[in-house]
């Protein structure tokens, strides 16, 4: 089968080409996080030629953090942006056509997969790697960008060890905030659950679990008002207690590390027409395998896992990704 590859630039100037410019490609990645650049690692070198659009956060999550230290390989630690750089480069040793563009939308009707990049080209490809992650969500405070970088996380797992004998908040009362407090009582002096009802919406089992643990104290109708602190590094909270009440009251809570934990939100809006989600939109994959439910659509990393939402698995599940990609495609034209 013969591939025509187009000119592409790599700056975006696409935007006005008329959609009835078609490319074929054998392999596209849709995102360029951890799972998208080991996807493109293992394509690239099984030469499926792929081609990779980044979106608009090139190098993903990470991107947003500074040190990450559980990421095998890097003894030292290593910041974020320098590790997605490193995965760039190479994923690009091997011919990764890695472009600038968003994919706006997909028809995975036929046997060949289109996927339309900033509404303007359409991309025909054999087989499509969907790694395009999930995005936690915020309570939408001006402190949660303030401090961003300086004690507020989303991610208990990933930073919960710069906390250690500190004192700590997780806002939420689901599995996640559950999980994420269990987490770091284990690391920290004192864990607040910030809920805003006065139920936990956890599962029993989690919240009867969380509940015992002497070191967490749970903060029941308490909403999160702002963040106190200098030079950008949280210090305390500010709560509002009984909302809207007679008797709503503010309180100040002393902590070095904010956690999140009220959901994230999977970045497969555009895929779900065409796959099986789940509730909360994570794309349903067959078990052991990053096959969704159409041929040739493979998905890897955060967008497919409600349950790790790690570096190190999304990174996993992207060279999977690829060889699965690979073998449909060795199948498709023995
Ligand atoms: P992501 O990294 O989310 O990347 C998704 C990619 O898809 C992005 O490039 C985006 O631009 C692209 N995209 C989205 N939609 C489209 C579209 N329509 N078209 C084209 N592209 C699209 N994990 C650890 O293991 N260790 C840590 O220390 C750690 N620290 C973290 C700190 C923070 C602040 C955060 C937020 C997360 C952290 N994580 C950490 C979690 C980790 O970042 C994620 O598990 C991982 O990045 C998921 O990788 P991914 O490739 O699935 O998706
Ligand atoms: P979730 O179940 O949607 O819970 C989100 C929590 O955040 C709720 O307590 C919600 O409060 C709170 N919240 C949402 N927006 C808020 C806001 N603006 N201000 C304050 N609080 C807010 O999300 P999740 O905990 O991430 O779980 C997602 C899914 O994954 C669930 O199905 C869960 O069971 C599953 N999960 C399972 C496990 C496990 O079994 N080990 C672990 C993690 C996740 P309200 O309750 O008031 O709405």
């Amino acid at each position: 089968m013969m591939f025509k590859p187009l000119d592409i630039n790599d700056n975006n100037e696409n935007k006005n080409v008329e959609p009835t410019d078609v490319e074929k490609v054998k392999c596209l990645i849709v995102g360029s996080g951890p799972a998208g650049y080991t996807a493109a690692i293992y394509a690239a070198r099984a030469n499926l030629s792929p081609v990779m659009y980044e979106g608009l956060q090139p190098g993903g999550q990470l991107t947003t953090t500074t040190e990450v230290e559980n990421y095998p390989g890097y003894p030292e630690g290593v910041t974020g942006p320098v590790m997605m750089e490193d995965l760039k480069k190479q994923a690009e040793r091997f011919g990764t056509d890695v472009r600038w563009g968003m994919a706006t939308k997909v028809d995975f009707s036929g046997d060949v997969h289109k996927v339309w990049i900033d509404d303007a080209k359409v991309i025909e490809a054999e087989t499509v790697i969907i790694a395009t992650g999930a995005t936690a969500k915020y309570l939408g405070l001006e402190d949660e960008k303030k401090y961003a970088g300086g004690g507020v996380s989303a991610c208990a797992t990933c930073d919960g060890f710069f906390y250690r004998g500190k004192d700590v908040a997780v806002v939420g009362g689901g599995d996640t905030a559950a999980e994420e407090a269990m987490y770091l009582a284990g690391l920290c002096n004192k864990v607040y659950m910030i809920v805003r009802r006065d139920v936990l919406r956890a599962s029993r089992v989690m919240a009867e679990r969380v509940k015992k643990i002497p070191n967490v104290e749970i903060l029941w109708k308490h909403q999160t008002k702002g963040l106190i602190g200098d030079n950008g590094v949280v210090e305390g909270a500010t709560l509002v207690k009984n909302l809207g009440e007679e008797r709503e009251e503010e309180i100040t809570i002393k902590i070095d590390g904010f956690f999140l934990a009220i959901g994230h939100k999977p970045n497969s809006d555009i895929f779900a027409e065409y796959l099986d989600t789940d509730d909360v939109g994570y794309i349903l994959t067959k078990p052991g395998t990053s096959k969704t439910k159409v041929p040739g659509v493979f998905a890897c990393g955060d967008v497919q896992d409600s349950q790790y939402r790690q570096a190190v698995t999304a990174a996993g599940s992207g060279c999977m990704a690829a060889i699965d990609a690979e073998r449909y495609l060795s199948e498709k034209h023995s």
